[in-house]
């Protein structure tokens, strides 16, 4: 039996729609890797994120036509938008009165107090959040990172808790990972502010999965952790698919049907990675929102075990597969007709 994750108490920040913190399920975050002021390829990536399963999308805000789109996207998105800001505190104010729902501030490339002062009133006015958004990246002082993001991110704090400003999200991302971890970890010591996590910088695609899993997955287990993004060298969809993955795994959130399928051996006698790629594509566009566990088993040793454990399986043998449903096998099925098989007797538990 394993023990529930006890999340660490935070304040619950509304992003838009989104509420972040408290009890309140950890959401997924997203960047647009398209040109913010190209209004309609940003928000056709919009929709394919929020499709994927994104729930608020953070847009790069470089220059005034980009803080600027963010009203025309605003009429085509349905998901919170978040103005990423770098450099230019005036920019976060553009993008306030443009109708961006939460601000991303820099500490490490915006740092004189009036300037901060300025974004914070117009947020507090605006009734949107700001995350201070720390990067060990943009950071140029002496000490260790960690000690230099947490001042850094304290310095903030003291001047937004001055304006009685209180609706904000932290993020102190390293692209190391035990770096990243002890950030937040020590942060979580001293504030109830709810956290973003991440890593930055990760590299490839299945080397910045891992890293971002490793990191993520390590505070989420110890309760830290109010929403996530996953960030790769890659389509922003694969962020959002692994972070939905991670979620799963820990047992934090349930978005659909989950493929249990095994590595496969010298004894598995079919394509089962074919199959199992073929059955995610088919379970994408079914849109079936039931969280069924499907065992997909590559042969008779641990297949019916796993299969019999799911909500329904399959253990395959050379051409044919024995189905299984709620622990019980109930007939064989043809190799060809098996994942129309799978599929359709879903169908059948989904209505
Ligand atoms: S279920 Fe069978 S094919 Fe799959 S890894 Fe185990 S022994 Fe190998």
């Amino acid at each position: 039996m394993t023990q529930d994750i006890k999340r660490r108490k935070t304040r619950v920040v509304k992003v838009g729609t989104v509420c972040v913190g408290g009890a309140y399920p950890i959401a997924i975050q997203s960047m647009t890797k398209t040109k913010t002021s190209h209004v309609l390829e940003t928000a056709r990536q919009i929709r394919q994120l929020q499709d994927a399963g994104c729930e608020i999308v953070r847009l790069a805000v470089k220059d005034n036509k980009d803080a600027e789109a963010i009203t025309k996207i605003k009429k085509l998105a349905t998901i919170p938008l978040v103005a990423d800001i770098h450099f230019d505190w005036r920019l976060a104010l553009r993008a306030i009165e443009c109708g961006a729902d939460k601000i991303r501030l820099n500490p490490g490339n915006i740092s004189a107090e009036a300037h901060i002062r300025e974004v914070v009133q117009r947020a507090k006015k605006a009734k949107i959040p700001i995350r201070i958004g720390l990067n060990s990246g943009s950071i140029r002082k002496s000490g260790t990172q960690v000690k230099v993001m947490m001042e850094s991110c304290c310095r903030y704090i003291r001047v937004f808790e001055k304006l009685k400003f209180y609706d904000t999200v932290i993020s102190l991302k390293a692209s190391d990972v035990r770096t990243t971890i002890e950030a937040y970890r020590r942060m979580a010591g001293i504030c109830d502010y709810p956290f973003h996590l991440g890593l930055t910088a990760t590299g490839s695609p299945f080397k910045g999965a891992v890293q971002s899993s490793i990191a993520i997955a390590s505070l989420l287990l110890e309760g830290i952790g109010d929403t996530i993004r996953v960030s790769l060298t890659d389509d922003p969809v694969q962020e959002v698919r692994t972070a939905r993955y991670i979620l799963e795994a820990l047992g934090l959130r349930r978005f659909g049907p989950r493929i249990i399928s095994c590595p496969t051996c010298g004894r598995c006698q079919v394509d089962l990675v074919t199959i199992v790629k073929k059955l995610e594509r088919a379970l994408e566009r079914s849109q079936m929102t039931r969280a069924f566990r499907i065992a997909v088993m590559g042969c008779e040793v641990n297949g019916p075990g796993e299969a019999m454990d799911a909500d329904i399986g399959i253990a395959f043998g050379r051409k044919e597969g024995l189905l299984f449903k709620n622990g019980k096998p109930l007939r064989k099925v043809s190799l060809r007709e098996s994942i129309t098989v799978l599929l359709e007797e879903m169908r059948r538990m989904h209505d």
